[in-house]
């Protein structure tokens, strides 16, 4: 992409278009599947898969005869009409819709202005003007939003156990160490629109009554961190972060954490340790970081998406986001789209949208004329589900009630030549590497796990050792500390379920 805006830049400019044309580098339109994507405004088409051979004859077609390159365009055309169909109709874009995603791949995330010019901080305006901090918190309760990090706990909910708190001393944190393998989400949302969460925060310290905030951001996330570190930096000089915000007399700053990649950073409590300096490990609940939580004061841990969608549901109204989705899950979620699936790329779509829809509709099936198998959500605390659940509506209760987990979105599709004993075995691999080791069953049983498993998979398994890998399984779920360990037998378990005969055919085919 580096190379295509320089060579854009340049052949604007030799074709003397420069006052015409501008180039930006904008966040991800979605598409990374046929990246990199060139989106051209206002005509509202994007070219796909574009390579520096082809930027000449994109600026002579498009920009100076005004004829759009139809060989590398998305938007699908009517071939009789030759009338090229808006980009939203296109099968690709036509079930999604943006909340949190809304202004990525749209805005300069670097560019304060072009925020503002889309409403950004016009929400902050408003709740500082117009509304009590009860009056926030209110407005996210009757909007239904739960949070997007995997847990589903309903976020006006825990801004209220936050606001009831007495004391002068309470913190906001952004929770952005997305670490589930193929989730890349919160890091997508950073990268094109980091002021919107910037905004967010502002907004929940208010209706908390917080000043301070912290966002703690996996350091294999450069971009996101330079972009953010410019968004705050750039929210500081309009006097919309710091002191006396829009003259209100309300004060809120906040600072970058860095995380080093440790996946049991994303449990909140760990998160709150080493934001304090300690090694990140989960501390026993309660008490929950609404009444205590860093520097043992009150704290509300939100996570990026969540975030996302605050400054939209302020601006737009809880009825508009309630009107989203289903009666339990209110609003969109985000979905990083991945595996053996012919788009791979980040989706958002309404909840209650089904499985089938995103994999089929948005993502193209299975390429290559392969049979899908399964799709595996909620990354290493989730499990798979099968062709026969694809009509499951997605929500946080309905997806759980089928033994996975909507998590924080990662999507991975499975198609006829995965193994589902292998799939388990990489989930359990990653959880025994990420295990902080404070809790027995979750150190030495996901160990033992992890044994067993790789013994079905070299064909050294026994009918005996996939009941221990079961009982095993349920044990460490009952007795661990923290919801790494409590959820990580549930790929084990998932697939145990829906293709035991899978686990047989590795036992009973290598004796
Ligand atoms: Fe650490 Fe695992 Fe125990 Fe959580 S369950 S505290 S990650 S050892």
């Amino acid at each position: 992409s580096g190379d295509l805006i320089e060579a854009f830049k340049s052949e604007i400019k030799s074709m003397g278009l420069e006052k015409e044309v501008s180039v930006l580098r904008t966040g991800c339109l979605g598409l990374c599947g046929v990246g990199p994507n060139v989106s051209i405004y206002p005509d509202n088409i994007i070219y796909k898969s574009v390579k520096v051979e082809d930027v000449k004859e994109i600026v002579m077609e498009h920009f100076y005869k005004g004829r759009p390159v139809q060989r590398l365009m998305l938007n699908e055309s009517d071939q009789e009409t030759n009338e090229i169909h808006d980009i939203n109709k296109t099968k690709f874009y036509s079930k999604q819709k943006r909340i949190a995603l809304h202004n990525c791949g749209v805005i300069d995330p670097e560019n304060i202005q072009e925020y503002i010019a889309k409403d950004g901080y016009f929400a902050l305006g408003k709740v500082l003007t117009e509304m009590t901090p009860q009056q926030v918190v209110d407005e996210i309760k009757e909007s239904g939003l739960r949070g997007r990090g995997g847990g589903g706990f309903p976020t006006g909910l825990k801004w209220q156990f936050a606001l009831n708190e007495p004391g002068p001393e309470k913190y906001v944190i952004c929770n952005a160490d997305e670490g589930d393998p193929g989730a890349f989400m919160d890091r997508s949302i950073l990268e094109g629109n980091p002021h919107s969460v910037i905004e967010a925060m502002a907004i929940a310290a208010y209706a908390i009554g917080a000043h301070y905030g912290y966002i703690y951001i996996r350091a294999e996330y450069p971009i996101a961190v330079e972009r953010l570190k410019h968004a705050i930096n750039e929210a500081k000089e309009l006097g919309l972060l710091g002191e006396n915000i829009f003259g209100t007399g309300f004060n809120f700053d906040l600072e970058i954490r860095l995380g080093a990649g440790a996946f049991v950073c994303g449990e909140e409590t760990a998160l709150i340790q080493s934001i304090e300096g300690e090694r990140g490990m989960p501390r026993p609940k309660p008490p929950f970081p609404a009444h205590s939580g860093v520097w043992g004061k009150p704290t509300i841990i939100n996570n990026v998406e969540t975030y996302a969608n605050v400054a939209q549901i302020i601006i737009n109204g809880a009825k508009w986001f309630k009107s989203i989705g289903t009666e339990s899950s209110s609003g969109t979620k985000v979905f990083a789209l991945g595996g053996k699936i012919t788009n791979t790329g980040l989706v958002e779509v309404p909840m209650g949208t089904t499985l089938r829809e995103v994999i089929y509709e948005i993502g193209g099936g299975c390429p290559n004329r392969k049979q899908f198998k399964a799709v595996q959500t909620g990354g290493p605390s989730g499990g798979c589900l099968t062709e026969k659940q694809l009509d499951t509506p997605i929500g946080f209760d309905e997806l759980i009630k089928l033994g996975s987990m909507m998590g924080s979105g990662g999507m991975i599709v499975l198609d006829e030549d995965n193994c589902m004993v292998d799939v388990a075995r990489f989930y359990m691999d990653f959880i025994v590497d990420e295990s902080c080791g404070k809790c027995s069953p979750c150190r030495i049983g996901t160990k033992r796990m992890l044994e067993i498993l790789e013994d079905i998979c070299d064909g050294k398994g026994t009918m005996e050792s996939l009941e221990e890998l079961e009982t095993l399984a349920h044990t460490i779920k009952d007795t661990a500390l923290c919801g790494l360990g409590q959820s990580a037998p549930n790929p084990v378990l998932s697939t145990i379920s829906q293709f035991r005969d899978e686990y047989i055919a590795h036992i009973v085919d290598k004796k």
